[in-house]
């Protein structure tokens, strides 16, 4: 059984978050069955639009790890330590959102630097900042585990040193830093691979990413496929089994098809 995990932005979303070039793929992953799991660090709120957009009915990931959604009755075996709300059972990797808020305001403030988090920008802002529309602006702000945020001014490394010293962890994905907690695309990529093993044999995980957020669980899947980015350098050394491929909806598309292909022959 073949199975595809794929972040989002830069990897199967372009500039404007559009995945017109992607439909070939999207298509014949529909039609032949394939699971198309997004990983991001986008919200449960952008993901579950995408997903109605996409007509997709699979599990996903939010907010780099931040916590696992698998829609209740997907898997016929129970999820343990799952919390189940709103016709999903939720396994949370992620510490509550205004946890991560406050540790990012106090390192800001013990490093004397300025810092610009969602939760500080309005909806507009966020729309003009991320070139968003409002309503998906307004998607985007509801954060449950995770804080993107820019650094206007001071000494960066001494921010993200401050942070770690208060036992959280960061990481760079495209436009923004972000604080999180325990979040783990990687931990998240496992125990999801665990569930589809139960039910199916001989599991291949083919995984697509673009930012060094998304190294975790591409070191963990078996076909880790690096996107072209600005990040891609790092990303190669981080990920020394990937392969690279074009990036962007277009890249996504070729990517995804020549791997369906080769798995079918
Ligand atoms: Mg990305």
């Amino acid at each position: 059984m073949l199975i595809f995990i794929t972040d989002m932005d830069g990897t199967l979303l372009d500039a404007d978050y559009g995945f017109e070039e992607a439909q070939p793929a999207l298509q014949e992953l529909k039609e032949r069955q394939i699971p198309l799991v997004f990983c991001t660090s986008k919200t449960r709120a952008e993901v579950e639009a995408y997903r109605r957009q996409l007509d997709n009915t699979h599990p996903f990931i939010v907010e780099n790890g931040g916590a696992l959604y698998i829609p209740e009755s997907h898997f016929p075996v129970p999820i343990c330590s799952a919390e189940h709300r709103d016709g999903y059972a939720v396994i949370e990797f992620g510490s509550p959102y205004p946890e991560i808020v406050d540790t990012l305001l106090k390192a800001a403030e013990e490093s004397g630097c300025t810092v610009l988090g969602f939760s500080q920008m309005s909806v507009e802002e966020i729309s003009r900042r991320c070139n968003l529309p409002p309503a998906a602006a307004q998607l985007a702000k509801q954060r449950e585990y995770d804080e993107p945020f820019e650094i206007l001014a001071g000494d960066s490394d001494r921010l993200l040193k401050e942070i770690e010293k208060r036992k959280k962890r960061w990481t760079r994905g495209g436009r923004f830093y972000h604080i999180l907690g325990a979040n783990d695309k990687g931990h998240c990529v496992i125990l999801l691979r665990h569930f589809y093993e139960r039910i199916y044999q001989s599991v291949v995980v083919a995984g697509l990413g673009d930012g060094m957020n998304d190294a975790g669980f591409l070191n963990v899947v078996d076909i880790p496929l690096l996107m072209e980015s600005d990040e891609i350098e790092d990303l190669k050394k981080a990920v020394p089994r990937g392969r690279i491929c074009p990036g962007g909806p277009r890249g996504w598309n070729a990517t995804v098809l020549d791997v369906i292909r080769n798995y079918s022959n």
